[in-house]
């Protein structure tokens, strides 16, 4: 997989094309986060003489652990993406100012290095506190023990002290996790 993409040699027309990088060649890796599959992007381009549009989804998986039990678990990561290019004369052809949503290259070998993008838009689609389960009970304060698995003394008394209206939902929210 080449590192650039040669936006002037695009044909006339809508195309589309699949990139797939490794985690190192985005250099993911450095941030600690483990990335099972590669990451993917699938980019539908609309070229109408020197204007380009692209949109498109940037895929993968990361290994994230649970900020409530600690377990660790697979997040799909799914980000759309979209830019337009202006193919123009004299313009740089490797371009560093994507923090705008066009690009300029040069009409003839225009070519844009498409990986800081990508880079973000996977670590945007990383949440900061990821959660196993929206129903995760997470671990006991007390004993540690993870109360999606076992049940330990303390959040049995918990459960006890609580208004006896909230006990019918607590079991019947203790059976769908079982059942899960
Ligand atoms: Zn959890
Ligand atoms: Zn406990």
């Amino acid at each position: 997989m080449s590192d650039y993409f040669w936006v002037s040699d695009l044909p006339e027309g809508r195309c589309e094309y699949k990139f797939t990088w490794s985690p190192k060649q985005l250099e993911l890796e450095e941030k600690g986060i483990k990335f099972p599959n590669p990451i993917k992007l699938e980019l539908q381009c609309c070229r109408q003489g020197f204007e380009v549009a692209c949109t498109g989804n940037v895929s993968t998986k990361v290994e994230a652990q649970c900020v409530r039990c600690l377990e660790n678990f697979e997040i799909d990561v799914n980000e759309p993406l979209s830019f337009s290019v202006r193919l123009g004369l004299g313009a740089k052809s490797v371009i560093s100012l994507w923090t705008e949503d066009i690009v300029s290259v040069e009409r003839f070998s225009g070519k844009i290095d498409i990986k800081p993008r990508i880079r973000d838009a996977v670590l945007l689609g990383i949440p900061n506190y990821p959660v196993c389960h929206e129903n995760c009970l997470g671990l006991c304060p007390v004993c540690g023990v993870n109360l999606n698995k076992a049940q330990c003394e303390h959040s049995k008394r918990k459960a006890k002290s609580r208004d006896p209206r909230w006990q019918k939902l607590s079991a019947l929210l203790k059976r769908k996790i079982e059942e899960e």
